[in-house]
């Protein structure tokens, strides 16, 4: 995108490097033992007597203190104060291997805080690093590179408040479920979902996803049902937050939908415990909690982040690497990072852009965890929270996706979306996305998944920092709406009308497994040149279990047995021959090119090289892509495609303006899935935005329709163990809706 705000002025560069050169302190380890033990919050405030144990710790300022426990077993959790007893930071994951870290603003002595919990080893071991930081003085570095799809977000968030109700109305303050009037820090979250856990135990339990971060911190979710213990085949609704580090509110609004559901169970709540008695619910509040960390706790250089503390491709970071002002631009865009359509549109191969998509598909821990979480479970439907647009998006995230489930897949957008005021549309008419957590959790599994984009994005500043985490209140303001919006999700979850059953017979105690193997295809992955590649494939197993009963029945809430993926695509034969190619040739040096504008249409007719073309009558064309490329780096083109009409007016269809490439390149398809472009004139139109040698070239290119692909039938297996052993298998196929009787399982 040609806008001035993605150039960073070069001092400031200049001056974040410098940064980087502060050395990186020492560690330490030491025993900590503790008698008794203590169920007090570890991060809330310094503690005294049984089940506590302290070390002090020397700070410089502006350094980042990390305290990491191992060697433990039980659950033992972590606070990080400052010498008045100030809260810096903390953990308070399951288990005794947790992970703190604090920014240090004043030099003098950090206490950090270990509590034992009930059933823990009464010692653990404690290591403590500190690291520099980065000077508050480069407070908003990252901000000023929003990314390409904040400007256009930003810019439909505009025009939707302009045309919704008229400013000034009081907000009336929300009391949320937690009543917290706060943004959570990444220890309130882990403490919120444990003290649930305590309070609640038949009705919540707390989980730990299989793969910790690249910081070593585990990621924690918290399931919720009626009976959470019981080992059934329930249906899974699932709820993900902060896949992007600076999006708060999609942790907050996840975190007090469980914090609502679990109160309603306790309460008995007669529309949540009728939900909840035939669907599970899965929060995952923070799924990039290192990203997190630094966005909320450290703020300043980071305030902006949205990725993972991805380095370098293949490479855990360094101590002290992901908080150097100088990486703050690189990590892994989790949400690029998915396997289904990875390496396509919309996702970017430069390890500082915002949407890096990683070095291959799943590379990521965060996103490893989703993936074993759908995999291991039957969830049935998937809510990706984000900020911000308040939009919900369903796949197709591609114009050229025609998803089986179109129409099911609307349904439920519009209904989730309608309580909250969100608009539902689909993924693409945002703009492209390839490698999100719903293209791969719905074409790989059939469970119908959404993006949810947050908020108005109204609330506007310098950085356009607010519009991602506005002030709480308004946060706050949202949630009744939503509450709404996801009880319309669960009850959709719920009914088996929307997914399949598999039933059958198996003795008290037997295991019956529902399993698939199959294999993802990515998109051609794209070049650095924008050509795509070969495709990458990749093998995949879904896999869930349940406990038989005294009953001796199961009842397994599953999607279909065909992935969406397998369900082929519909398509035509050719009516006529497609468009012979046209080619792109500058005019050279004689056209006085110049023109900067973040607006396009503002060009002047001098920075303008048109292209015509006709599509003639009888030609089908499902596509026209135009490309250029040029040989000076320093030369930066945009390329646009427009329709002209009878009268000569014009209309821009699309356009392609990157920063920093040697090529554009963009398409248009026509509105229905395979129909031809219609016939009339179009220009192609390269815009000089700043260039040297007005020196480039290319071509208008032309493909036929995609033919249609006849479905793949695929079964689910069936596996009955006794006492470990395999005692029956059977394929089974189910369809969306449909319920198959499996008979006895173990034979
Ligand atoms: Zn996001």
């Amino acid at each position: 995108m040609s806008t001035p705000a993605r150039r960073l002025p070069a001092p400031l560069l200049i001056a974040a490097g410098a940064l980087l050169l502060a050395p990186a302190a020492g560690a330490a380890t030491t025993t900590l033992s503790a008698s008794g033990t203590t169920v007090a919050r570890c991060h809330a405030r310094l503690l005294a007597g049984a089940g506590v144990a302290q070390r002090s710790v020397p700070a410089a300022a502006a350094t980042l203190v990390a305290a990491r426990l191992t060697g433990g077993s039980g659950n033992w959790d972590l606070g990080i104060f400052d010498a008045r007893g100030n809260t810096l930071g903390g953990a308070a994951a399951p288990g005794a291997e947790d992970l703190a870290q604090a920014p240090v603003r004043e030099h003098g002595i950090v206490v950090v805080q270990a509590c034992r919990r009930p059933g823990a080893s009464p010692g653990v071991r404690l290591t403590t690093t500190t690291s520099a930081l980065p000077g508050s003085r480069h407070r908003g570095l990252a901000t000023s590179h929003p990314d390409k799809a904040d400007v256009l977000r930003a810019a439909a968030a505009r025009r939707r408040l302009a045309a919704a109700e008229p400013r000034g109305r009081r907000q009336t303050a929300v009391r949320l479920p937690s009543g917290r009037t706060g943004y959570r820090a990444l220890p309130d979250y882990e403490a919120d979902i444990a003290q649930l856990v305590a309070a609640h135990p038949h009705v919540a339990r707390a989980l730990v996803l299989d793969h910790r971060t690249l910081i070593g911190r585990p990621v924690v979710g918290i399931e919720i049902a009626r009976d959470v213990q019981r080992g059934d085949g329930r249906p899974v609704l699932l709820i993900t937050g902060v896949h992007h580090a600076r999006e708060w509110p999609s942790g907050e609004i996840a975190m007090e939908w469980a914090t609502d559901l679990v109160h309603a169970l306790a309460r008995r709540d007669a529309e949540v415990s009728a939900l909840l008695d035939r669907a599970r619910v899965i929060v995952v509040p923070v799924v990039n909690p290192d990203g997190f960390f630094l966005s909320r706790s450290v703020g300043g250089v980071f305030a902006a982040k949205r990725k993972n503390c991805r380095i370098a491709d293949g490479q855990l970071p360094r101590p002290g690497q992901c908080e150097s002002a100088a990486n703050a631009t690189r990590g892994v865009d989790v949400n690029r990072n998915y396997g289904g359509f990875w390496g396509g549109p919309g996702a970017a191969l430069d390890p500082t852009d915002d949407t890096y998509r990683g070095a291959a598909p799943f590379s990521e821990p965060e996103a490893q965890n989703i993936r074993a979480l759908v995999a291991g479970r039957q969830v049935t439907v998937a809510l990706n929270l984000h900020t911000y647009g308040n939009l919900v998006l369903r796949p197709p995230s591609l114009a050229n996706q025609a998803p089986p489930d179109a129409a099911q897949l609307k349904e439920l957008g519009d209904a989730i979306a309608a309580p909250a005021g969100l608009t539902s549309e689909r993924g693409y008419d945002l703009y492209d996305t390839t490698g999100a957590m719903e293209d791969w959790s719905y074409w790989a599994t059939g469970g119908l998944a959404y993006t949810a984009e947050l908020g108005s994005g109204a609330t506007t500043d310098a950085g356009g920092l607010l519009a991602f985490h506005p002030p709480f209140a308004e946060v706050a303001a949202t949630y009744p709406g939503l509450r709404r919006s996801f009880l319309r999700a669960l009850a959709w979850t719920a009914d088996p009308a929307h997914h399949a059953v598999i039933s059958g017979r198996a003795p008290a105690g037997a295991t019956v497994e529902l399993s698939k193997a199959f294999t993802t295809t990515t998109s051609p992955v794209l070049g650095a040149d924008g050509l795509a590649g070969a495709p990458l494939s990749f093998p995949e197993r879904a896999r869930s279990t349940v406990r038989i009963g005294a009953s001796g029945r199961f009842a397994i809430h599953a999607n279909p047995s065909t992935r969406p993926a397998a369900m082929g695509h519909p398509g035509r034969d050719p009516v006529g021959p497609t468009s012979g190619a046209v080619p792109i040739v500058s005019p050279g040096t004689t056209i006085a090119f110049a023109y900067q504008s973040d607006d396009a249409s503002d060009a002047p007719a001098t920075a303008r090289f048109d292209v015509p073309f006709t599509i003639a009558a009888g030609d089908d064309d499902a596509t026209a892509t135009a490309r250029i490329t040029w040989a000076d780096p320093r030369n930066d083109f945009d390329l646009q495609i427009l329709r002209v009409h009878d009268d000569g007016s014009e209309t821009l269809l699309t356009v392609s303006g990157q920063g920093d490439t040697t090529w554009e390149q963009t398409t248009i398809a026509a509105d229905q899935f395979n129909d031809p472009l219609p016939p009339g004139r179009y220009i192609a139109r390269v815009l000089d935005y700043a260039s040297v040698d007005k020196a480039f070239s290319g071509e208008i290119t032309f493909a036929g329709p995609q033919t249609a692909v006849p479905a793949t039938p695929e079964a689910w297996t069936l596996t009955c163990r006794v006492g470990g052993r395999v005692a029956g298998t059977r394929q089974v196929r189910v369809e969306r809706g449909q319920r198959v009787d499996a008979g006895a399982a173990c034979g």
